[in-house]
């Protein structure tokens, strides 16, 4: 399977690596990539583990856990990256709506780890899909047809024969 971070690498070549704690981020983006990927995968445990020691004290694995379960994580896209920010926008389908959430997250090194502590969301929207409405319909074309790096894309499949559950 292709890794959900966008990387166009194989999941067990790219992020898994970081989730399965075999090796460790060695950038912010790398730890936001394979954080996305752990949504993706449903892997709250990961993404509990990778907040820095006082955000963790605000976090549930339960809570982050349900987040990540409602929700079908369709494609990160990376806008910007420095030393200790990354800007990007996930896409994500909940109730059959595709959503952009952006935001610009800060990260921080701690005991020689990358961890988040926090971030600005700059857009949180429905997106309209076909004929302006943002419910995507079973036979439409699977919203994951846009996004070029998508893991799951299944090329000019309908919703119901490729991401919608
Ligand atoms: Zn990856
Ligand atoms: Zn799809």
């Amino acid at each position: 399977m292709l890794c959900p971070c966008g990387s166009t690498l194989l999941f067990n070549t790219c992020c898994q690596l970081f989730i399965t704690q075999k090796q460790s981020p060695s950038t912010p983006e790398q730890l936001m990539r394979s954080r996305f990927s752990a949504y993706a995968t449903k892997a709250g445990q990961y993404i509990f583990d990778t907040y820095g020691a006082m955000p963790q004290l605000e976090q549930s694995v339960n809570d982050i856990q349900t987040w990540a379960d409602e929700c079908l994580w369709l494609a990160l896209v990376i806008h910007k990256s420095t030393e200790s920010t990354v800007e990007f926008s996930a896409y994500y389908i909940v109730d059959n709506t595709l959503y952009e959430l952006r935001e610009k997250s800060n990260f921080t090194l701690e005991k020689g780890q990358w961890r988040y502590i926090d971030g600005d969301i700059t857009a949180h929207n429905e997106l309209t899909f076909n004929n302006g409405t943002s419910t995507i319909k079973r036979n439409d074309i699977c919203p994951c047809n846009k996004f070029p790096t998508a893991w799951s894309a299944k090329k000019g499949k309908k919703f119901k024969n490729c991401c919608a559950r």
